[in-house]
């Protein structure tokens, strides 16, 4: 796990920098998970182990806690579901999240280059003074009106653009299979 710490730093570091390039647009504070409570969560293999010797560590009421809400996502059989290791608003295996977690909140491109809002635009909340509901994209005249300083940068932050960054290779990173979050989980 030594080099995907690296690597999880480098990329955290980055990450850190976007979000401060976005401040004038972004509003997450402690506490709010709307971005943890509905979702698919792809990941690889290699985050859920790393997610895993968090989950080890937490206490067995804990572990109890998310074992349960594992069930009910199971049970629910929907795309897209609340966390299992959200509890009481908070991630119970924070410093352990996977990327796709990381990149909560910002303006990213989706697969085919436009801009991908977080769900959380129509929300007043991140990038809300600049989405155009009726038209669900982005209004360079509400940037202008607004007076905001920069103009809002839409990242790639996909998964796999991530996992190909070349200080992957360089470290020898196999992230192996990649799959929705609750599919890693499996019951004992
Ligand atoms: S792993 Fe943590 S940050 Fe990611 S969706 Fe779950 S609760 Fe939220």
């Amino acid at each position: 796990m030594e080099s995907f710490e690296k690597f999880l730093a480098s990329v955290n570091d980055d990450i850190e920098k976007i979000f401060d390039n976005q401040k004038e647009y972004i509003h997450c504070k402690a506490g709010c998970s709307f971005c943890c409570e509905r979702g698919d969560y792809p990941i690889s293999e290699l985050e859920f182990k790393y997610m895993m010797l968090a989950y080890d560590e937490l206490d067995k009421n804990i572990q109890e806690i998310i074992k349960n809400n594992i069930k009910e996502v199971k049970n629910g059989n929907t795309d897209s579901y609340k966390c299992p290791f959200l509890i009481k608003n908070n991630c119970s295996i924070y410093t352990h999240r996977p990327f796709v977690c990381r990149t909560f909140g910002v303006l990213t491109e989706d697969a085919k280059g436009n801009p991908s809002f977080p769900f959380c635009a129509t929300m007043n909340k991140n990038y809300s003074e600049i989405y155009d509901e009726e038209k669900q994209h982005l209004s360079a005249s509400l940037v202008e009106q607004k007076g905001f300083k920069t103009f809002p940068k839409i990242f790639r932050l996909s998964n796999k653009v991530i996992m190909n960054i070349p200080l992957a290779k360089q470290l020898n990173i196999e992230f192996g299979e990649c799959k929705k979050m609750i599919d890693f989980l499996e019951l004992e």
